[in-house]
């Protein structure tokens, strides 16, 4: 019996939580009974970027991105597609920089899109540059593995 990890919701950003054997049978928020994993990014601002970052019990892989940039909107897609297959071991989260300049200082955040996986709050890996769904996909649990 292991413990209950913390999963923060998607959509109301409270943390739940989930025993880990339940993690693959689509648990839902306590609070807002909305899916926790849905297959997509959450867009995180300020706030509920330390919820997730600081909380979640499962690593997060966030993109750091901007509207302007053609190929932060390349990418946006095969980020989805990542989602659908990295949940529910990784929760995908997008950060708008030019929403949230202050973040992407603090992260030295020099060009976008760049990847950044978070382990329990704590960066572990960072990628610069647009990738493909499979890529994003490979690289993740690549560093995952390595972090291990
Ligand atoms: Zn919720």
């Amino acid at each position: 019996m292991t413990s209950p990890l913390h999963i923060v919701c998607p959509h109301c950003h409270t943390t739940n939580r989930v025993a880990a054997a339940d993690l693959a049978s689509a648990p839902d928020c306590g609070r807002c009974h909305q899916p926790l994993f849905g297959g997509h990014s959450v867009a995180l601002d300020g706030a509920s970027f330390e919820r997730h970052v600081g909380r979640s019990g499962i690593p997060v892989l966030v993109d750091f991105w901007a509207p302007w940039c053609g190929p932060c909107r390349m990418m946006a897609p095969a980020f989805e597609q990542a989602a659908a297959q990295l949940e529910p071991q990784v929760r995908l989260a997008k950060l708008d920089t030019e929403a949230e300049p202050a973040l992407g200082a603090r992260f030295c955040i020099r060009s976008i899109p760049t990847l950044a996986l978070f382990r329990g709050g704590r960066e572990i890996a960072r990628q610069a540059g647009a990738m493909g769904a499979a890529d994003i996909v490979r690289w993740t649990r690549a560093q995952l593995a390595r972090a291990a």
